[in-house]
């Protein structure tokens, strides 16, 4: 009989614990989200991959095609092209590529641009099935960018 009521008190017990981590965590704020139909902000501090920075007060990129970024970049993802044109000082910039799929994140690219043209983008969903849907036109992305 004692062994009965121990039984059936070690039961209610642990139905009591069970129902106080349930109702604990129905009270408890949501943090998922129904994604992809719902988006999340992602923090300033994400690292996606580099992008070219569109400066706002002239609306395009800051790039003086100084080519430090490619020279420092360790996967040599970089490729940096300008031309001399009439009446631009320096080179004007006109192929600038990144191929993601050797990039590493290190930063030595973004770090080392001496005018601040390159950081980290915010796009978190690249997905791809073939290698150059890695390959980036980071002139055409800064251009198409509002
Ligand atoms: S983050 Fe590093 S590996 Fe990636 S492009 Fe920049 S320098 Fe190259
Ligand atoms: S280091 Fe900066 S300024 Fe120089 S080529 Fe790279 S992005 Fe342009």
């Amino acid at each position: 009989m004692k062994a009965y009521f121990s039984e059936l008190f070690t039961g209610a017990w642990s139905l009591l614990v069970g129902m106080k981590v349930t109702i604990k965590a129905l009270f408890t704020p949501v943090v998922t989200v129904q994604y992809p139909r719902q988006k999340i902000e992602v923090t300033p501090n994400y690292r996606g991959h580099i992008d070219l920075i569109k400066d706002p007060e002239t609306g395009t990129h800051k790039c003086i095609t100084c080519g430090a970024c490619m020279r420092e970049c360790p996967s040599d993802c970089i490729v940096v092209e300008g031309e001399k044109r009439e009446g631009v000082k320096g080179k004007a910039l006109t192929l600038f590529t990144l191929d993601y799929t050797k990039c590493s994140h290190c930063g030595a690219c973004v770090e080392t641009c001496p005018t601040g043209a390159l950081n980290y983008c915010q796009d978190y969903e690249v997905a791809g099935s073939a290698r150059e849907e890695f390959h980036y036109d980071l002139i055409k992305r800064v251009e198409e960018r509002v």
